[in-house]
């Protein structure tokens, strides 16, 4: 790729320019834990794992319902719950742009 700066070829993984020194690319994004507004059936919570275990959505919530129901329902509901909670949904991490509203700036 090119530096955005100085036009100088620099390799493609590059973060800085090694020419100028400038921030070049996007940073790599932290993995992080979120409920996706999309594939979700209750909260995400569940896709929100699968996203971040690069597992099988079908398959954390499979998993989740077994152990729910092995550990007496009560303690993967309670779980569900505080995930619901506590995982930001996506919208507030990757603010997404408002259809329909009109310009006004
Ligand atoms: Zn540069």
């Amino acid at each position: 790729m090119y530096c955005n700066s100085c036009g100088k070829g620099i390799a493609e993984d590059a973060r800085f320019c090694t020419y100028c020194g400038v921030v070049v690319g996007t940073a790599p994004r932290a993995k992080q834990l979120i409920r996706p507004r999309s594939n979700r059936k209750i909260a995400g919570v569940c896709a929100g794992f699968g996203e971040y275990l690069d597992l099988d959505v079908a398959l954390v919530r499979i998993l989740w319902v077994f152990v729910t129901f092995m550990a007496g329902v009560f303690p993967g509901v309670i779980a569900y719950v505080l995930a619901w909670i506590i995982v930001p949904e996506e919208s507030a991490v990757r603010p997404v742009v408002a259809a329909g509203q009109p310009v006004t700036s």
